[in-house]
């Protein structure tokens, strides 16, 4: 047997395909998609089975080809469907095919990996059936022999407690015998719920997906935080089980699993894998594992479970469509949702696109019928959505060191003497968001990149939240020699060290990046949270979306202005989006719910329409805008960055790169080359071209020959992304 290899050369962007030789040991195990290790020079590779061929389709004699050395998977990761899925991505998004490949892979099982993961085994013991057992003497192997018979199978480790030497006696007497079984490392507890009855308009809905004629369509459910939309999702998949039929559900947040995951176990038991990437890489083996042993029909994740290796899909749901991350930002920068359509298409089943604020490309296409659009416009047993009031920052007098308004800290105070729980919103993370000299005006910068530091006051650094440079924050300043540094700006520290000072005997919980690093902390922050045993959640936006917490009955958002003030054609929709999101958390119990929003542009349409609950306005407002500037959903977008250590070659490169572009297509507008929104990440220049366009046929071959114009050139780096999320 002869198999063509796709391996990974770690040195090049290109793909490489082998023919090999498999030796009759390994021809079993050979499958199209499985892995296996072959020599490639002086190095041992793994690589992809594409092709399986014989003597007569190969180009080569049989005395010129090497043998694989050895199968690297148990089953096939990559069956026929992802195999040509990755293909679609790569194509998509002008990358390798094998860089495709691997980022379908999950982390415990890609290749350059060092260590090894193996199943964890468990070991029984169960009493042999085929002989007598003897009354035995001592007393300790009567003991296990009689719990034996009462519970048939024990783990060794505990029998080992009673004694292990009479586990051994018995072990060589033939009276015991071992048992193995795989054991997964995640585990889950859950009660078993009974679902609630369906309201009306839930009902119909999940009909209008089950009896839509084209079963491949991709449909957008609107629905406001608290419509339950969560419950359709569960019912929808409920449908697909009864057919037989597998589902996955992506989630945009980590700090989300926890709730989704709890509330679909209680429904659906053991019949769900988790995939997302706080999981230690054994755990994520095993998931993986459970998938394509066919031992779950569910799985819920983040971006990259859209590749989960399920069979038969029968219903694919992602939820809080409209979030960033669906769409990865390294190669390949494929999105979560073409993904989806892919699969759906393949299997012909429905795909959901749930959000309470979609993103504006995805509501034009509703309107124009190219998605189904289902709309909940109330919460579930028409529950108020919550009171929003707009606090005037610039009205506020000023007091020293305070970012809260009067009214807001009253409403905490009030909060507090009542016993319910606030949740506060503030979308920067460290103390001060830059250190700057009193005396003369020297601010402290990152020497690799062309940002300001930020204060941490925790660790006492100042950190680049870009390249991960840091330093000790000293009080002398490194230009003047003055003691004269102090930092401005707020972050999340801030708040929480401003908070304990106002209310000495809060609880006060701080949820960012750091304060999640270690693994699974932010399973027990909501798991604690929602025991209330804090009265107040801060944290950044991954507090905002999704989670339902029963007894937060204020939300106060400390600064609008963060993501308003960001440099982008989006940062009005990713402001209404994260208000209107933050602003859902609050009052989902039986209780009212109020929120706060302090900002310096209260009349911003953003804040104002957030206020009323109204992305209708939100979207015609938006899409007026977008309309003038001919930006997305009615253009699209490509942005191409070229990246070198040398500012001269990146520059003199773009401008090349540029005209090229103005030459080959013609019917799109250039715009560029200029810096891009950060000059210098890591020491490394950063030119960005845009191109603007409705129809561009000729956009795929134009790209790919400038991609492989600079293959060889190992000064300058291309990075191209479709439909980019930032530009
Ligand atoms: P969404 O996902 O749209 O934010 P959820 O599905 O989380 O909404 O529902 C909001 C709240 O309403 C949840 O606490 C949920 O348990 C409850 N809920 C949803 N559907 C029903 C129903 N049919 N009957 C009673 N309660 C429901
Ligand atoms: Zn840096």
């Amino acid at each position: 047997m002869i198999i063509e290899v796709l391996v990974e050369l770690s040195t090049r962007s290109v793909d490489k395909t082998f023919d090999y030789l498999v030796p009759p040991q390994f021809v079993d195990k050979i499958q199209l998609g499985i892995r296996v290790l072959v020599p490639f020079g002086m190095q041992k590779l793994e690589g992809f089975v594409l092709k399986i061929k014989n003597l007569n389709n190969s180009k080569y004699q049989i005395d010129e080809l090497k043998e694989i050395l050895d199968v690297v998977d148990e089953e096939v990761i990559l069956n026929e469907e992802l195999l040509k899925l990755g293909k679609k991505i790569s194509e998509m998004t002008l990358s390798t095919l094998i860089s495709s490949y691997q980022v379908m892979l999950p982390e415990a099982l890609k290749a350059r990996k060092k260590i090894k993961i193996n199943k964890k085994i468990d070991i029984y013991m169960v009493l042999n059936k085929n002989i007598e057992i003897p009354i035995l003497k001592n007393e300790n192997q009567q003991k296990i022999v009689d719990l034996l018979k009462r519970k048939k199978r024990i783990l060794k480790q505990e029998l080992n407690k009673i004694s292990s030497s009479s586990v051994k006696t018995l072990m060589k007497n033939n009276i015991l015998l071992e048992e193995q079984e795989e054991n997964y490392r995640l585990k889950q507890e859950y009660v078993k719920k009974e679902k609630y009855p369906l309201t009306k308009l839930q009902k119909k809905i999940v009909n209008e997906v089950l009896e839509s004629k084209d079963q491949s369509k991709t449909f957008l459910l609107h629905g406001v935080t608290g419509s339950g939309k969560t419950e359709v999702y569960m019912e929808l998949i409920e449908e697909a089980l009864k057919n037989g039929k597998s589902s996955i559900v992506l989630v945009p947040e980590i700090s989300l699993t926890e709730q989704i995951v709890s509330r679909f176990r209680s429904r659906f038991l053991e019949n769900i894998a988790i995939l997302h990437s706080r999981l230690s890489s054994g755990e994520k083996y095993d998931e993986w594992r459970k998938i394509a042993r066919h031992e779950v029909k569910i799985v819920i994740g983040a971006r990259s479970a859209i590749f989960a290796p399920l069979e038969n899909l029968g219903m694919i749901i992602i939820d809080e469509e409209h979030t960033s991350s669906y769409k990865q930002e390294q190669t390949p920068k494929y999105s979560a949702i073409d993904v989806a359509k892919l699969r759906s298409e393949y299997h012909s089943c429905p795909l959901i696109l749930g959000s309470a604020t979609p993103t504006l490309e995805s509501y034009a296409r509703a309107k124009k019928n190219v998605y189904h659009l289902l709309e909940m416009k109330e919460r579930v047993n028409q529950k108020p959505l919550p009171e929003v009031t707009i606090i005037d920052m610039n009205q506020e007098e000023k007091r020293k060191n305070s970012h809260f308004s009067k009214i807001l800290l009253e409403e905490i105070k009030n909060r507090l003497e009542k016993h319910e729980q606030s949740i506060l919103l503030l979308n920067r993370r460290g103390y001060a968001s830059f250190v700057s000299c009193k005396n003369c005006g020297y601010v402290e910068k990152c020497p690799n990149c062309d940002i300001t530091l930020t204060y941490h006051k925790t660790s006492g650094m100042i950190r680049c939240h870009y390249c991960g440079y840091a330093k000790k924050l000293l009080p002398t300043c490194p230009e003047c020699h003055e003691e004269a540094m102090t930092s401005l700006g707020i972050g999340t520290e801030k708040i929480e060290e401003e908070l304990m000072e106002v209310f000495p005997s809060a609880q006060i919980l701080r949820m960012d990046l750091d304060t999640t690093t270690k693994k699974g902390s932010h399973e027990r922050m909501i798991k604690s949270f929602q025991n209330h045993e804090y009265d107040i959640l801060l944290g950044t936006q991954m507090i905002a979306k999704g989670l339902d917490f029963k007894e937060v009955t204020l939300v106060g958002v400390i600064n609008a202005d963060t993501s308003l003030n960001i440099p982008d054609f989006r940062s009005s929709e990713t402001t209404f989006q994260l208000l209107s999101q933050v602003a859902g958390r609050s009052g989902r119990g039986e209780k009212e719910g109020k929120v706060f929003i302090q900002t310096y542009n209260k009349d911003h349409y953003a804040i104002e329409l957030s206020r009323t609950h109204d992305y209708n306005s939100f979207y015609e407002e938006e899409m007026k805008i977008r309309h003038e500037l001919n930006y997305p959903p009615y253009y699209y977008l490509t942005s191409i960055k070229i990246l070198s250590s040398d500012y001269e070659i990146a520059r003199v490169e773009s401008n090349k790169i540029g005209e090229y572009l103005k030459n080959n297509l013609k019917n799109s507008t250039i715009l560029g080359p200029s810096i891009a929104s950060i000059f210098r990440i890591n020491n490394i220049y950063r030119f960005q071209l845009i191109i603007k366009y409705k129809k561009e046929e000729k956009l795929y071959d134009v790209l790919s020959l400038l991609i492989e114009h600079y293959q060889s050139n190992s000064k300058v780096k291309l990075d191209i992304d479709f439909n980019p999320i930032h530009i």
